[in-house]
């Protein structure tokens, strides 16, 4: 039984020393050196070559080395009796926290427009805003969605939250479904996108939806590029509908030269670094895995690939 890492864009270096510091006897190998594929039954993978699943005969689990799994869903070599999984991870979920809370104390007390006014050396006090005042509506109420939601809460912003299914969460105003998406977009000065990315999800954020926004609403998209129509988003930043948004996710990454978010004065950039899988942090979910696969047992974190999440 070999665990097979295909990872081109990653370094698998720090993912082989995470997982055999704590299980020495796994037989680890890295695509595309991973030996006779017929003895693979388990596959790390990021980013892997689209197909590639069909040389794999005796797959039976690949794990995604991110939360999302998007790309890997769209690999249409995956047979329909392997079970995917994906990382579901404590420290990617507070780092996930403390990239929104920033994005959003950033925006409530108003540092870019600050930082305009001392590119100009002007002097000039803005009217104060209570956090409390500022309700921030969460696209996404899975396991990052739901903790970044109380984790806005816990520091005095006002939050709601959207979701497939409704669900009851404690201090937050849950909507659910297509039919109550307009009252969640009116009630949300903050909108944080922190969906999976599936076809019902693709470009949910565009005129129409950003459109219902209260005028001057502040956006932030760290879940996937291709839930945002930039061109829409642009055009509403131009026309003041929206004061400016925090994208760390885009349509095509590396961002190209040529782009133009890259010099909007309302908008704050990063390179999908919102919250990064660290190898240490999650190899023992990894090796459970693969031991609830030798043992014939369930495993962690299965994903729903009808649903696509
Ligand atoms: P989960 O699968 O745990 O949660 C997904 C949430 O989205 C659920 O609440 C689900 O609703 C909701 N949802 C899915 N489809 C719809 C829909 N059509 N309408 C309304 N709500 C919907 O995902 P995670 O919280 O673990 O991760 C979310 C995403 O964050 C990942 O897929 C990934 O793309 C992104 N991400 C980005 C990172 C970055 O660095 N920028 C890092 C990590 C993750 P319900 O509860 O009803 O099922």
């Amino acid at each position: 039984m070999v665990l097979s890492l295909i990872c081109p864009t990653k370094d698998p270096q720090p993912w082989m020393a995470a997982i055999q510091a704590i299980a020495p006897d796994v037989d680890l190998r890295v695509w595309p050196d991973d030996g006779d594929r017929a003895d693979v039954t388990f596959t790390l993978v990021w980013a892997q070559p689209q197909g590639i699943f069909a040389q794999y005969p005796n797959l039976q689990v690949i794990s995604s080395m991110g939360a999302g799994v998007d790309n890997l869903l769209q690999d249409t070599s995956i047979p329909e009796q392997v079970t995917v999984v994906r990382m579901v991870d404590p420290r990617l979920v507070s780092q996930m926290g403390d990239y929104v809370l920033a994005a959003a104390l950033n925006h409530g007390r108003q540092f870019s427009r600050y930082g305009q006014q001392q590119r100009q050396r002007q002097w000039q006090p803005l009217a104060p805003l209570n956090l409390d005042q500022i309700t921030v509506g969460v696209m996404g109420l899975g396991q990052i969605g739901q903790a970044v939601a109380q984790r806005l809460g816990q520091v005095g912003f006002s939050v709601v939250g959207w979701s497939r299914r409704a669900k009851a969460m404690a201090k937050v105003q849950v909507f659910a479904g297509p039919q109550q998406l307009a009252d969640f977009l009116s009630a949300s000065k903050i909108l944080v996108c922190i969906l999976p990315l599936t076809p019902e999800t693709e470009n949910i954020l565009n005129v129409e939806t950003l459109g219902q926004l209260p005028p001057g609403a502040y956006v932030i998209n760290v879940a996937r590029g291709h839930h945002l129509a930039e061109a829409d988003l642009l055009a509403l930043l131009d026309n003041h509908h929206l004061a400016g948004a925090c994208l760390d996710v885009f349509r095509q990454e590396p961002l190209p030269q040529d782009h133009p978010f890259w010099s909007h004065p309302k908008i704050t950039l990063t390179p999908h670094i919102a919250s990064l899988t660290d190898p240490v942090s999650v190899a023992p979910q990894i090796v459970e895995n693969y031991r609830r696969l030798t043992a014939g047992r369930p495993l962690l974190n299965p994903v729903d690939r009808r649903q696509g999440y």
